[in-house]
């Protein structure tokens, strides 16, 4: 399935919004937002008028790069959420929140989605003791996500844990930060999101 691999920083720019897509670059003065603003391409800078299915549809856009969701995967998110009891638009992003790679990002062992998607891949991660290299999977209360044993002693495993000192987990998360593990206490409610999602947007772009 092709994904997109161009420059994470033209995503941000297009949407005008930081999506947080490369880690420690985004909250530091070479984030590539901060410093142009306007859109990418040639009449980026032109001042433009947005209607109303321009402004749901750069929703959508923003809310799947945001979680580095492919088009498809994204409509098959919606249509589940649709399915559910409750608020579509609420129900769609509790189940993108409960990706495994969204996961992992939240307990604070990685530094951007796409990076949590990467070591999911890589099979660095045990889901209730069981090796997991699938970053859709989603996770339910009662499930425990733990660093591979053998995972453990890598540079790259090392430095994140390092880093996790410093990070706050959201309350659906209960992190042991010395052991390397998360025990799903809940789960996520829209208030966990600290994003700036406007979900009802999404759900007026696929109802027409
Ligand atoms: Fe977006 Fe991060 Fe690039 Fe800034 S540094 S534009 S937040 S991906």
């Amino acid at each position: 399935m092709a994904r997109y691999t161009g420059p994470a920083c033209k995503l941000c720019r297009r949407e005008g919004k930081k999506l947080y897509l490369k880690g420690e670059r985004c909250t530091s003065g070479k984030c590539a937002l901060d410093r142009r603003s306007t859109a990418p391409g040639q009449h980026g800078a032109a001042k433009k008028k947005m209607g109303e299915y321009g402004l749901q549809l750069r929703e959508k856009q923003t809310t799947k790069r945001y979680y580095g969701v492919l088009e498809r995967q994204f409509k098959n998110y919606y249509e589940e959420a649709a399915r559910k009891e409750g608020m579509t638009g609420e129900n769609l992003l509790i189940l993108l929140e409960r990706r495994l790679d969204n996961t992992v990002y939240r307990m604070g062992l990685a530094e951007s989605h796409k990076e949590a998607r990467q070591l999911v891949l890589h099979a660095h991660f045990t889901l209730n003791g069981k090796k997991v290299d699938i970053p859709s999977l989603l996770v339910k209360p009662g499930d425990v996500i733990a660093v591979k044993e053998a995972s453990r002693d890598s540079a790259k495993i090392k430095a994140l844990a390092e880093a996790l000192e410093s990070k706050t987990a959201p309350k659906w998360l209960d992190v042991d930060k010395t052991n390397l593990t998360a025990k799903v206490v809940s789960f996520p409610a829209r208030d966990d999101i600290d994003f700036d999602f406007n979900e009802q947007l999404i759900v007026e772009l696929y109802s027409k």
